[in-house]
């Protein structure tokens, strides 16, 4: 079959809830994927951050394979015995005393929320039912009704109604706002450290800091959104480490798995995690053995394979690099480690044309809101690679309107 009728199948039989490129893969490999057509494109996306690791890890892959032939499900009526030593490898390398394993990110962050709440009134001593959660205008946090209904975007709550109460957006960025906001039920401050839906959106110096401050003058809990900025994305283990800060609660998803199996985590020390008594909260496949075996890989590939370091050396070159580039249609070029946003002119007709034109010239990655295009590769990628990646987007940053739409050159690079 052909990219047509895939794509045919798909509008057919399946719900129109995304509007993907018209690439249909059907291999991938490290930093490469290959699409039906036979077409090879290096991954400049990779899915969202999830796939961090690269495609089809071996040593990720070897942990699914062999897991699955040894035992895969037993919830959580019964004990495994690749839970206790994942949560213990967890632990010592992020610095948090218990971790709580959900599968999908939404999960991970509803989980936090509750673990917010509960604390407030179990702890805190905040009156029931009065607790309040700061959020940011321009996150995103999943698509649960609860989360979409403190999310800033009209499309991601219009027709979904009626939301949860005890949330309150703020804008991202603004100092002073959180600090008026603050009052004695106010159970968490719930931020990405840096916005990626959003646009790649990185907070002034200091706004880390300064959340954790207002935590703790007002005994709040901080919690950060790493789903996709943490696990070596920035450069960092975690983006909060750029402030040199410790939130009370870390939630991880995406990269945790490398890509191969959803697995999510809330992260916290005894305080906050012992408000979950039995029966709290779960997940039937939460924390199942596969998951866990999983997990722990990918998380040895990062640390293994110095991913982390790479991420932050290759980040700020390039970074540097498009800063340079002279195109009229660039605004600005933003980001940490290699999670870089190259946000375009409004005159530029929208970042989907220039991710179209990269497809043509054998590099996929996804606009975001509308005016970014979004540069964030595996981290395994080498320099010469990402060098090669560079000059595409610079090809099509400063070709000809005309040019744009008529490439369709070969797609084959080495
Ligand atoms: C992707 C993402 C989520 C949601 O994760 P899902 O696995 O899609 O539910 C939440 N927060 C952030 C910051 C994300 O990037």
């Amino acid at each position: 079959m052909k990219t047509a009728e895939f794509v045919d199948l798909e509008d057919r039989f399946g719900a129109h809830n995304y509007h993907p490129l018209d690439v249909v893969i059907e291999r991938g490999e490290g930093i490469w994927v290959w699409d039906v057509e036979g077409n090879k494109y290096m991954d400049l996306l990779a899915a969202y951050s999830a796939v961090n690791q690269g495609h089809c890890h071996p040593r990720i892959i070897e942990s699914l394979v062999s897991q699955s032939h040894q035992l895969t499900l037993t919830s959580r009526a019964f004990r495994n015995d690749r839970l206790g030593p994942f949560y213990a490898y967890l632990s010592k390398l992020t610095g948090f005393d218990k971790v709580l394993p959900m599968n999908t990110g939404a999960e991970a962050v509803e989980t936090a929320i509750k673990a917010a709440r509960k604390w407030a009134y179990t702890v805190k001593g905040v009156p029931r039912d009065e607790a309040e959660i700061l959020v940011f205008s321009g996150n995103f946090h999943g698509r649960t009704t609860t989360i979409v209904g403190f999310s800033s975007e009209e499309q991601y709550r219009e027709g979904f109604g009626p939301f949860t109460p005890g949330f309150r957006i703020l804008p991202y960025g603004d100092f002073d706002a959180v600090a008026e906001a603050m009052h004695p039920g106010v159970a968490a401050i719930l931020i990405e450290p840096i916005q990626g839906e959003g646009g790649i959106i990185v907070p002034p110096d200091g706004y880390l800091r300064h959340l954790r401050a207002l935590a703790d003058e007002h005994r709040s809990l901080l919690v950060l959104d790493e789903i996709q900025s943490g696990l070596g994305r920035t450069g960092k283990m975690f983006a909060y480490e750029h402030e040199g800060i410790r939130p009370d609660i870390v939630i991880v998803g995406k990269a945790l798995s490398g890509g191969l199996y959803p697995v999510s985590a809330i992260l916290a020390d005894d305080e906050v995690m012992d408000v979950f008594h039995p029966g709290d909260h779960g997940s039937t496949y939460g924390g199942n053995p596969v998951a866990a075996a999983v997990a722990t890989a990918a998380l040895e590939v990062l640390v293994d394979e110095g991913l982390i370091e790479r991420s932050a050396t290759l980040g700020t070159e390039a970074i540097e690099r498009l800063r340079g580039l002279d195109s009229p249609h660039v605004h600005e070029v933003r980001g940490r480690g290699l999670w870089i946003g190259i946000e375009l002119n409004p005159e530029a007709g929208g970042a989907r044309q220039f991710c179209e034109a990269l497809q043509h010239r054998g590099v996929l990655c996804k606009e975001t809101h509308e005016h970014v295009i979004r540069v964030a590769p595996p981290l395994i990628i080498r320099r010469a690679e990402l060098d090669w990646a560079l000059e595409q987007i610079e090809a099509v940053l400063t070709a000809q309107p005309e040019q744009l739409t008529t490439a369709s050159e070969a797609v084959q690079v080495a």
